[in-house]
């Protein structure tokens, strides 16, 4: 047992090594994949109850030349403590932008606003409103075409800075969904005195939403929430029919999801919505 137990704290520190190594690795890589313009936007459809594409939500993905393609999971966190994220935020915020003008004179994407996810390191930086600003005038992105999905961590940071930073989004024609709802830290009262214009359900409440009745139960108080604060809510990661049938009953009628469509690489995203 002794021999187990030394070899099982031998194993666990081999593990950290490993880890931190892997992580400085990643570091390093990531820099490289900024460079060789290897980070790449998917965009997964929403779509309302009557069937209609109401936006669409940018989701990056790492394209290795030789791993392939790389989930977000495996390298925001990195990006996160490594302070990389700011630059791979505007990587994104830069592509969709670009993509966005490349659409402005097709009416199929018209009304399709492309929503971004903005992590709070990114929101945080003095310089950020400017740098969307400028992305803004410089593509020439017509107000409500851009969106932007912020988290309720971001709360826990100057309150009067972030809702400061909120309303000048709001003016310059970019509206606000509040990201994973119900996962974080949430007040009520807050809430309420935000520039939001949408809620986001996590995938999290929707995913036994048919089996769990307490599931049931936040999404059902979250849409009440929202429709008393007239925000509208739109719920993540519906893959089934059943899932959808108890989210319309409870009256969210904006969805995502593989039951409509995965996340999509720029041609294929294109050819969904010519094609719709
Ligand atoms: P999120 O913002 O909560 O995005 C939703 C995630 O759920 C996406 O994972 C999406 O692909 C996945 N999803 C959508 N529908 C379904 C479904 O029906 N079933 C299942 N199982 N999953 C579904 P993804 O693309 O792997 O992104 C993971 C997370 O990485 C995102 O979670 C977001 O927090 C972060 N992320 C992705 N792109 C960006 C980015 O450009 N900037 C920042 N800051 N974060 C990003
Ligand atoms: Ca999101
Ligand atoms: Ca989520
Ligand atoms: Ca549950």
């Amino acid at each position: 047992a002794k021999k187990a137990g030394k070899n099982c704290i031998k194993y666990y520190n081999h593990n950290m090594q490993k880890e931190i190594e892997q992580q400085i690795e990643i570091e390093y890589r990531l820099n490289k994949a900024f460079e060789n313009d290897e980070i790449k936007v998917f965009y997964q459809p929403q779509i309302s109850l009557d069937g209609k594409i109401t936006g669409a939500e940018a989701l990056c993905r790492w394209q290795h030349p030789v791993d392939g393609i790389i989930s977000p999971i495996k390298f925001i966190p990195i990006a996160e403590s490594s302070g990389q994220i700011i630059k791979l935020g505007d990587i994104v915020l830069e592509k969709v932008c670009q993509h966005i003008h490349n659409w402005s004179k097709n009416s199929k994407f018209k009304s399709i606003p492309i929503s971004v996810n903005i992590s709070v390191k990114q929101f945080m930086l003095p310089e950020f409103i400017e740098s969307v600003e400028e992305k803004i005038k410089k593509y020439n992105i017509k107000k409500g075409m851009l969106k932007f999905e912020l988290t309720e961590s971001l709360f826990l940071n100057d309150l009067k800075k972030v809702v400061d930073k909120m309303h000048k989004l709001k003016e310059m024609g970019i509206s606000i969904s509040l990201d994973d709802f119900g996962t974080g830290f949430s007040s009520l009262v807050y809430l309420k005195s935000l520039p939001l214009s949408q809620l986001k359900i996590d995938r999290s409440f929707v995913t036994d939403i048919a089996n769990d009745e307490n599931d049931k139960a936040i999404v059902n108080a979250t849409v009440a929430i929202a429709d008393s604060m007239k925000l509208q809510t739109i719920a993540e990661g519906v893959e089934t029919v059943e899932q959808k049938e108890f989210l319309k009953d409870i009256g969210c009628t904006v969805y995502q999801g593989y039951l409509f469509s995965k996340p999509l690489p720029l041609e294929e995203f294109e050819s969904y919505i010519e094609n719709y």
